[in-house]
């Protein structure tokens, strides 16, 4: 191996959604940062769906944000149609999604990748990790150089030993058209690390010159675009609509005609998939009552005829997919572009990490992203910034930032991760928080941008307009619960149109807004200066009158819970030594090696009294 003359102080290993988040927030912490990838083309590329954000996964995105990572930005900038999800519902599920512009969206963040400091980019495959003691000192790569590295982080995706089935034909590759990565894996089981085995699959990208649109139910953007970034301004771009198309039973025929060629159904498939996700087929089987499946036909960008029938992957032969999208009103003179295809890959189980997301088997080896069993470009680039972080801080000798599950969805996300491990393809829902009212997109800012200020991610700028934000909402929030109402200022009518006819005493503006249906809007009748406030202060001071009572339990239970959380386990605890656990709670401790008494009390099988008798030895131990 010809050794590079340059030693890194982080090396990526990918260049996917989490490769892009980790690199950037490395260099952006002024750790000299190397990204390798199989193809520099391919960058921050978008395998599946051409979309950001969705229930969760639009939380993930403002976290990022907030964080000081790219996601929300990019999207911001390359987004082709913006909507707010569950408007009706209450704002802890409110979430965001659009429609990218999936070149657009690659070449912008290549652009940012390219223009930022302290960041080489370099397109060559790692064939393995250079280690010395226990420690990861560097990668080699096919083409005979070694790269040296105080750390390295892998987010290999979909790749490792990726397998691409159609039907019954199958080959090697990351996705289609890249190369997979051969040799990386087999390298990690030597080492020690669980290696599995995971599916998702794809849908085939149609010619939308053969589709016949006028047919199709049309499905708009929102008048007015609200951004992810909460230093975006404005949308500027025009939106571009969407369409909505149906199956029907001649489609389940042919589906069902094709299955003993399906290798899902044929056996040959054996990494499990995403349950959530289902291929078409597997619909189709599961729900044999159903006899219709809609499908969003999500255009792939403003400058291509491509488009992505959405909820329609699968892995059946070529000839069963063309005669399924056939059968759709609309398209029955479809052209498949691109094929659907299923992919298997190795991912290493996320029970072997940290909650800093370093491995607990090499020290300074980072996981990130779908290596770790997630599926999703949210969730991973979600990881590859905490990644990105935690590296650059160990180079710096600082403690890793560790996000709590009343913090962030990101949080909630790593601590199931490396407590739970993952057996199929995890993504993030809103039911997976337990303080759901505390994180909320709005508040994503308010949760973490002074974290994301204080590990130097978060620029000057965009943090005092922050405070500047942040002290409007207090100063408001006081305004509100000191300025009060009289019936006299009211008038009758008001009263009246208010439901407050005959009110005696003086009514406080916040008791006002506390009201169910009572906006800012309505508000202003009677203190016009209110709308002169920006909408996210208005949206903020809503949300935290009306919701007051509900957060203040939330935030009392996150209190009691705070011990737990806070007390540390060290590593090297010896469980054996502990008298009085019981056998399966001394073998699950010992397996699992949890951080703090927090994430062993959601090892399932670990009980309430074990977490107490492991509780007194470690006081007994300080
Ligand atoms: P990726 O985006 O896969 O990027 C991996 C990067 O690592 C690439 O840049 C690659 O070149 C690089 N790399 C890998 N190995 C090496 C190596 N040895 N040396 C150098 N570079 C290397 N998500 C969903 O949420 N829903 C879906 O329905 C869905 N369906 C999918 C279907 C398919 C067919 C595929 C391929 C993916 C699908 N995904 C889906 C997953 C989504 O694409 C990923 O979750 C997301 O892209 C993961 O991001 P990542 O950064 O971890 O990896």
């Amino acid at each position: 191996m010809i050794v590079y003359d340059k030693k890194y102080d982080v090396i990526v290993v990918g260049a996917g959604h989490a490769g892009c988040e980790a690199a950037l927030a490395a260099a952006r912490m002024g750790q000299s940062t190397l990204m390798l990838t199989i193809n520099l083309d391919a960058i921050a590329l978008m395998s599946c769906n051409p979309a950001i954000g969705g229930l969760a996964k639009g939380h993930l995105v403002k976290e990022i944000d907030a964080l000081g990572g790219e996601m929300g930005r990019n999207i911001d900038a390359t987004g082709i149609q913006f909507r707010v999800l569950n408007t009706k519902k209450g704002p802890a599920v409110r979430a965001s999604r659009a429609q990218a512009d999936k070149q657009l969206y690659r070449l912008r963040m290549k652009h940012v990748m390219e223009q930022q400091d302290d960041l080489d980019l370099k397109q060559v495959e790692v064939t393995g990790l250079v280690i010395e003691g226990d420690e990861v000192v560097g990668v080699d790569t096919r083409g005979g150089v070694r790269f040296l590295g105080k750390t390295v982080i892998l987010t290999t995706g979909t790749f490792m030993r990726g397998l691409i089935h159609i039907g019954l034909v199958n080959y090697p590759g990351g996705r289609a058209g890249d190369l997979p990565s051969i040799g990386l894996s087999d390298g990690l089981k030597d080492y020690g690390f669980d290696v599995g085995r995971l599916k998702t699959g794809t849908p085939a990208r149609l010619d939308g010159r053969t589709i016949d649109f006028d047919r199709l139910e049309k499905q708009y953007g929102d008048e007015n675009p609200i951004p992810f970034s909460f230093s975006t301004e404005r949308i500027e771009q025009p939106q571009v609509p969407c369409h909505i198309a149906y199956t029907n039973p001649r489609s389940h025929e042919i589906i069902r005609s094709g299955l003993d060629r399906s290798p899902l159904y044929a056996g040959i498939i054996e990494g499990i998939g995403p349950r959530y996700c289902p291929s078409i087929e597997d619909k189709v089987v599961r729900f044999p009552e159903k006899d219709r499946h809609q499908t969003f036909i999500e255009p792939e960008g403003r400058e291509t005829v491509e488009v992505y029938p959405s909820g329609m992957s699968t892995s059946l032969p070529i000839d069963i997919q063309w005669a399924f999208y056939r059968s759709i009103e609309g398209l029955e003179r479809v052209e498949i572009m691109r094929p659907a295809y299923a992919i298997e890959y190795d991912y290493v189980n996320p029970i072997q990490l940290h909650a800093s997301l370093e491995t607990k088997l090499v020290r300074n080896l980072y996981h990130a992203g779908q290596i770790n069993g997630t599926s999703g470009y949210e969730e991973a680039a979600a990881q590859g910034l905490m990644a990105g972080i935690n590296a650059a801080l160990r180079v710096q000798g600082k403690d890793p930032l560790v996000l709590g599950r009343s913090e962030a969805y990101i949080g909630v996300m790593i601590d199931d991760l490396v407590t739970l491990g993952t057996k199929e393809p995890y993504r993030m829902f809103t039911s997976r928080a337990e303080y759901r009212l505390l994180l909320r997109e709005d508040n994503a800012d308010l949760r973490l941008r002074e974290k994301g200020h204080e590990i130097g991610l978060v620029k000057e700028e965009v943090y005092s307009s922050f405070l500047a934000k942040k002290e409007l909402i207090e100063s408001e929030l006081a305004r509100l619960s000191k300025e009060r109402l009289t019936p006299s200022a009211a008038g009758e009518d008001l009263l009246e149109e208010w439901g407050l006819a005959g009110m005696q005493n003086a009514i406080s503006y916040e008791q006002l807004l506390r009201r169910p249906e009572f906006t800012c809007q309505d508000l202003s009748r009677v203190y016009p200066a209110i709308m002169d406030l920006p909408e996210q202060v208005r949206e903020q001071l809503e949300i935290q009158i009306k919701y007051q009572g509900y957060i203040q339990r939330q935030l009392e239970q996150v209190d009691r819970s705070a011990r737990l959380e806070s007390t540390k386990i060290p590593d090297d605890m010896d469980y054996g030594t502990i008298s009085g656990l019981s056998a399966e709670v001394r073998e699950k401790l010992a397996r699992f090696r949890p951080d703090t008494l927090g994430q062993a009390s959601r090892i399932p099988g670990v009980t309430p009294a074990g977490i107490t008798i492991l509780s007194i030895a470690l006081k007994a131990r300080y």
